[in-house]
């Protein structure tokens, strides 16, 4: 018995957020006196993967699988999780497990509990903290069912080594057709550029930098940062920016380790989307921007005159430190 890890991966690469979920797949593992199996699908990582907890590694080699499909990742982690009986199934809380995971939950007729802020308060009862109301509260659920899956909310415990001589194991699920019900046409990146999801820093613009002709400074500041960059609702409804940067309630989730907000105030739907960020700093010219009160570090000032000496700053910074 010991606790399953689904390590998410890209073009063969394990994600830096699935080692995160080894890291805390392997700290319940030692909660619960067990070790930790990871199940990679078509990714090579079994080294990488030992170097954060796991023991084993359940390599799934099948060109069905090459782009994720939710319906048949599922059947393949529920075999992974009854063959090596496990009790405890850890994911991510990315776009795709959450897809994935609640299939899975079906599957294994487990319980549940997406976006955890750290390892179980208890396993036996088995009590999970986790986010809730897009993070603006926490909650301790308790699961009863006999298999749970666990599904840890990005940066909330962090890559922790735990070197590990890990083992890779041939693991060949029974797929059939009827498994494959949704397909995976194709798959369109909107860029090339860092993802907001995939970012540890994220600049953001808001409508207080007047016209996306102004967008220059925050390319440069991300780029000097090897950041992603994002903006508030109001500029990607008004054509400044793709929708595909729109952060907050109704856009996409933010989970970065420093977010710079620039010229945005900061209002409820915003905040909701970034709160799970651990720095967030705040460049307003408004002392009075609601923004200052959700802000760990806050610049009071013009973002016209702010960004470009923070830009200049930054790259005598590397500079100096290359
Ligand atoms: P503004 O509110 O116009 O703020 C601009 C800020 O820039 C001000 O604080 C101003 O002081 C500052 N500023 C101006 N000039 C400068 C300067 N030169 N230098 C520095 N600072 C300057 N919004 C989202 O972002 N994401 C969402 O997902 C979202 N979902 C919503 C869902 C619903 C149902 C509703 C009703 C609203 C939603 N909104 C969302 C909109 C939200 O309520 C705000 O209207 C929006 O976030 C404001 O965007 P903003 O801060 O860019 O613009």
């Amino acid at each position: 018995m010991s606790v399953l890890v689904y390590t998410e991966s890209e073009e063969g690469k394990i994600k830096k957020i699935a080692l995160e979920a080894v890291s805390y797949a392997k700290g319940i593992a030692d909660q619960m006196g067990t070790s930790v199996t990871a199940v990679s699908i078509n990714a090579n990582g079994t080294s990488e993967l030992g170097k954060y907890g796991a023991s084993k590694v359940l390599q799934v080699s099948n060109d069905k699988l090459s782009k994720f499909n939710a319906e048949a990742y599922a059947y393949v982690v529920a075999q992974a999780a009854k063959a090596e009986d496990a009790k405890v199934i850890v994911m991510t809380s990315s776009a795709n497990s959450k897809f994935l995971a609640p299939l899975l939950a079906v599957n294994l007729e487990a319980g549940f509990v997406p976006n955890a802020v750290g390892l179980p308060e208890s396993t036996s009862p088995f009590k999970v903290k986790h986010n809730v109301f897009t993070n603006k509260a926490f909650a301790i659920t308790e699961i009863t069912t006999d298999r749970k899956i666990i599904g840890l909310g990005k940066n909330s415990y962090g890559l922790k080594e735990n070197e590990t001589s890990a083992t890779s194991e041939a693991f060949s699920p029974s797929l059939d057709a009827h498994d494959f019900n949704m397909e995976v046409i194709s798959v369109d990146k909107a860029t090339d550029k860092v993802t907001i999801a995939d970012a540890e820093v994220v600049v953001s613009g808001g409508r207080g930098l007047k016209g996306p002709e102004n967008w220059g400074m925050i390319e440069e500041l991300a780029k000097t940062l090897g950041a992603a960059t994002a903006c508030s609702k109001p500029v990607s409804d008004l054509g400044w920016r793709p929708h595909s940067e729109h952060v907050g309630q109704t856009g996409k989730p933010v989970a970065s380790n420093l977010y710079i907000a620039i010229g945005i105030s900061g209002a409820i739907q915003h905040l909701a989307g970034i709160n799970a960020s651990k720095v967030k700093v705040v460049i307003n010219n408004d002392p009075e921007a609601p923004f200052f009160k959700a802000a760990d570090y806050g610049i009071v000032g013009d973002a016209f005159e702010v960004v470009p000496k923070l830009i200049e700053k930054l790259k005598e910074f590397k500079a100096q430190n290359a």
